[in-house]
């Protein structure tokens, strides 16, 4: 394709979902991404041994939006599932978000609902305003359960304590007085029954779409220099960082496969808040619902270097973020979209919505001229 009429950066739901819109509007896109394949950070593959993995970390889809829903599944079938965790605390493992059993089980006891419900009143220290996360968690559950459930585990997710991160970070965790232990409420949760990237390359399969991976932007950007621009990478790269790096936080994945043992562990997840280096391990089999002889897992290591996996919601990122942003404002002919490139703490359901909306308003602005 020599002149597409969009170059989009980033083959991730952002860009994908950007592309699969605008090839449907009649315009010729040319999707790249520097990795050396589609599917972003939600990309998954067979291993070696057989089984289905996440080689960026478990991706669980859940969501309220019944029109993200259904536009995603025109490129997939689902399986049901419900993502289940439990936390280690001391020698228990506890379901997390904090719930009626993860109280008795901790504390010995055998109340209601409603007496959780009590005990919590007793134990949480009414916080307002809520800005940070340790406002969220101590005005929701108290210092005991914090300092057992969240503190630990957010100090190695982010290196930050909790009162260093925005209220957002901590609020995507609910407390429940019942014995709801699904990790989500969302209305729909599924996974794709042949897996992320086979939903990808369905949504990219289209005449007017060209993918080219293993090609960064910088390779080709003078080349395409006359196709409009959407652009999924971090925004501060775009402009070389010139008001100084974003900070982001990055993983190291450790993928290990237990040949002889059918189960790793009784759910998908297990957090350790207090325990080792590592986050959480995630065990594919129970996502994926594979029948095999062994068995798939992941720990993740946070740490400062490497990929951007997560923007680090604080009010001094936000800042800095929106001095980008306004950079942003004054460019032409690109549209800046996804998690990296908005740096929003945003699940692919959120990033699907987004990628809709940008689309929708680059095919209801019609360059001048295209007569389309
Ligand atoms: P990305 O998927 O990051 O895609 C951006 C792409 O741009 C990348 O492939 C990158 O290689 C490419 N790129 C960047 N710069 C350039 C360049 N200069 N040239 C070429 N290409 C470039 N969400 C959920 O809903 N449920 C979950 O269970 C869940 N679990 C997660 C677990 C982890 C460990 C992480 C990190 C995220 C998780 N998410 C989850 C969030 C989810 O991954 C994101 O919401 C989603 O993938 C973001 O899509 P995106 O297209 O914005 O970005
Ligand atoms: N969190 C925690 N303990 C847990 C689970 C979550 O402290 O057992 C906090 C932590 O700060 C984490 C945030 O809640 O980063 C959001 O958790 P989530 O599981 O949504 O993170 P993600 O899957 O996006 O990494």
């Amino acid at each position: 394709m020599s002149s597409p009429d969009y170059l989009i950066v980033g083959a991730g739901y952002a860009g994908s979902v950007c592309a699969r819109e605008l090839a449907e509007a009649g315009k010729t896109v040319m999707l790249i991404d520097r990795r050396d394949h589609i599917g972003g950070n939600a990309y998954d593959k067979v291993d070696e041994h057989g089984i289905l993995i996440h080689p960026y970390g478990p991706h669980i889809f859940h969501t309220n939006s019944k029109r993200v829903f259904e536009y995603l599944s025109r490129f997939t079938n689902w399986r049901f599932y419900e993502h289940r965790v439990l936390a280690q605390v001391g020698a228990q493992l506890l379901p997390i978000p904090i719930n009626r059993t993860t109280i008795n089980k901790l504390y010995g006891l055998s109340l209601s609902g409603a007496e959780v419900q009590a005990y919590l009143d007793q134990v949480r220290q009414p916080r307002d305003p809520i800005k940070t996360s340790e406002d969220v968690v101590l005005n929701s559950v108290g210092p005991d359960l914090c300092d057992k459930f969240f503190r630990g585990y957010t100090k190695k997710q982010w290196g930050l304590d909790l009162s260093e991160l925005s209220a957002g970070v901590a609020a995507r965790i609910p407390t429940r007085d019942n014995d709801d232990d699904r990790y989500f409420g969302d209305s729909f949760q599924f996974m794709p029954d042949q897996g992320y990237t086979r939903m990808f390359e369905r949504m990219l399969n289209h005449p007017n779409i060209t993918v080219r991976v293993s090609c960064d932007y910088k390779q080709v950007r003078e080349q395409f220099a006359g196709a409009q621009l959407v652009y999924t990478g971090p925004i501060d790269a775009y402009f070389d960082h010139c008001y100084g790096p974003l900070p982001y936080r990055s993983l190291r994945f450790d993928h290990e496969h237990l040949p002889t043992q059918a189960q790793f562990q009784p759910v998908g997840t297990v957090n350790y808040p207090n325990d080792h280096d590592y986050t959480r391990i995630t065990e594919f089999k129970h996502l994926t619902g594979e029948q095999h002889a062994g068995t798939s897992i992941v720990r993740e290591y946070p740490q400062a270097e490497g990929d951007p996996y997560y923007p680090i919601p604080r009010p001094e990122n936000e800042a800095l973020f929106k001095r980008y942003e306004a950079l942003a404002e004054q460019q032409s002919g690109v549209t800046f979209v996804g998690r990296l490139a908005q740096y929003r703490y945003y699940n692919m359901d959120q990033i699907v919505a987004t990628a809709l909306a940008a689309a929708e308003k680059l095919i209801a602005n019609r360059p001048a001229g295209d007569a389309a």
